[in-house]
């Protein structure tokens, strides 16, 4: 299993070829830490599985890709760990195809990526793949509790004594009961 290499157009025939290559993490995770809060961080290089094909100008691929993800909960602000799989297919053609038709790609076009020149560089597609697995809003689980909006405590760990002073009696009751049923 190779580092992501680039793929020579003429190599890639009508009939279907598939390869296996880890992708390096570095770039991804300058990505993620680019966004408003880091809530993700890639662990190691990705392992991807691909399969391509050409038909005409155009360049059809598919497969999957695995990555040992690290993820901040969006409530509890505690790490855990994802492992994030994701199956993909998606075609490219040439840059000078995308305005064949009077019109330019549009944003809507996002599926449809355009190569230019004689390699197609797999490193970006597979890097927007890789973000495209990971979900909007990491939750350590469904569940959460969160933070105490007042104290700040972790309410997974422990009910903090704010919450036990302001609960109602009958929500009380109602929680262990739902508690209980879990
Ligand atoms: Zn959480
Ligand atoms: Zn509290």
């Amino acid at each position: 299993m190779g580092i992501a290499v680039k793929l020579r157009i003429e190599d890639i025939s009508a009939r279907v070829r598939t390869i296996d290559f880890v992708e390096p993490e570095t770039e991804v995770n300058r990505l993620l830490a680019q966004g408003p809060i880091r809530e993700y961080r890639v662990e190691r290089p990705f392992a991807v599985h691909l399969s391509h094909y050409r038909s005409g100008m155009e360049l059809f691929f598919s497969g999957s890709l695995t990555a040992d993800v690290t993820a901040t909960c969006a409530r509890c602000a505690e790490d855990f760990n994802v492992a994030s799989y994701r199956d993909f297919r998606f075609v490219i053609a040439p840059k000078s195809m995308g305005e064949v038709n009077g019109r330019d790609l549009t944003a809507e076009d996002l599926e449809f990526s355009v190569y230019e020149g004689e390699e197609v560089d797999l490193s970006p597609l597979m890097r927007e793949q890789l973000l495209l697995a990971l979900p909007t809003r990491p939750l350590c689980r469904e569940s959460c509790r969160g933070l105490c909006s007042q104290c700040g405590a972790n309410l997974n760990l422990n009910p903090c004594s704010c919450s036990i002073q302001t609960l109602d009696p009958r929500l009380e009751a109602l929680r262990s009961l739902k508690v209980s049923r879990r």
